[in-house]
């Protein structure tokens, strides 16, 4: 087995989980986590990217891919690398459309589309809209919707804008995951996550600025009865579901990630 030197290489570099790191490169240059040799070509390739790694380039922008909700998505430089714990937003938003008649649903700064995409997979026959400001997160969202084959309708647009709110046609549910990080937090930034682009992580000073304007400028989009439904920072729970309550949404309700913190308000439009 080849896998003990590379692994510590990362380990000497402090690269933690570099067992999980080699498995999953070794696994896409070989087919197999567990190859018993490497040609030199592959041995090359190996070594290009351990030492991206060891740079601090992230995992998943070094294998150019990462599962969500099931799906394969092509994820790398200028797009936020889905995270688990929005998983939670699409169970959500899915349970929200289990008895309901559903049309059209919007996703608010969709980056490499995670979102947009698991719904429609299982809401095929819903139409979903999907907006991104970053040309860059949009091309990646792009190329997702194809790979699945799944037809989203995808706007480069500036959420914050207006003019685009007022223009959108209506949804039943409006779901995002915002860039809603604080100024502190952003100083405090992981070695990896200092690698994502600032623009999707960012939510200004106390990072609710999303939060405040999204839902003023796109609660007339939502049908009467319809939800929305936020990812939030896990301290932004009260703030978050305040800023609903002065916006009028009611059957305000925040919900726990996997690691029991706050990570989803949703709302209902009366
Ligand atoms: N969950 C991301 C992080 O912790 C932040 C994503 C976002 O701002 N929407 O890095």
């Amino acid at each position: 087995m080849v896998n003990a030197e590379f692994v510590r290489m990362l380990e000497d570099s402090g690269i933690p989980d570099a067992d999980f790191d080699v498995k999953c490169m070794m696994e896409q240059i070989t087919g197999s986590r567990f190859a018993s040799s490497l040609n030199p070509e592959q041995k090359q390739q190996l070594l290009d990217m351990i030492q991206q790694r060891i740079n601090g380039e992230p995992l998943q922008y070094i294998l150019g891919e990462w599962e969500f909700y099931g799906l394969k998505l092509f994820v790398g430089n200028g797009v936020l690398i889905p995270r688990p714990e929005t998983e939670l937003l699409v169970d959500i938003v899915l349970d929200w459309c289990r008895n309901r008649k559903i049309h059209h649903i919007i996703d608010l700064c969709t980056g490499s589309g995670c979102i947009a995409l698991a719904l429609k997979k299982h809401l095929p026959d819903i139409k979903v809209s999907a907006v991104d400001i970053s040309r860059e997160a949009l091309s990646y969202a792009r190329k997702n919707a194809e790979y699945h084959h799944l037809a989203i309708d995808f706007y480069h647009a500036d959420v914050l804008d207006r003019n685009f709110a007022e223009q959108a046609q209506n949804a039943d549910i409006i779901v995002s995951n915002p860039p809603y990080l604080t100024s502190a937090e952003m100083q405090e930034l992981q070695t990896e996550v200092r690698h994502e682009p600032a623009l999707a992580l960012f939510g200004g000073g106390d990072g609710l600025d999303y939060y405040q304007t999204v839902t003023n400028l796109w609660k007339s989009v939502l049908h009467s009865g319809g939800m929305l439904a936020y990812e939030i920072g896990w301290k932004q729970g009260i703030s978050v579901s305040k800023i609903l309550k002065s916006n009028h949404f009611g059957d305000i309700q925040v919900f726990q990630d996997y690691e029991h913190r706050d990570r989803v308000v949703t709302g209902k439009n009366f």
